[in-house]
């Protein structure tokens, strides 16, 4: 992950930590307001672990990464 990426959620402008499917995105937090209409969109540490809350499938994969 390139560390010159910032968030794709308007108004955070925080480095971005990964990069997902705009789609999933929307389904999954869609009270957040995109930059634009990517085919992904990169979200910072923070908006992740909202996505991540929010879903939970990827939880065992990425402990490790976040704690
Ligand atoms: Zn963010």
């Amino acid at each position: 992950m390139p560390t010159d990426e910032v968030c794709g959620v308007q108004g955070c402008g925080k480095e971005a930590k990964r990069s997902l499917s705009t789609k999933k995105v929307k389904e999954v937090l869609p009270e957040l307001k995109l930059i634009g209409e990517p085919r992904r969109v990169h979200l910072c540490r923070d908006h992740y672990k909202q996505f991540r809350k929010k879903t939970k499938q990827e939880r065992e994969l990425d402990r490790a990464a976040w704690q």
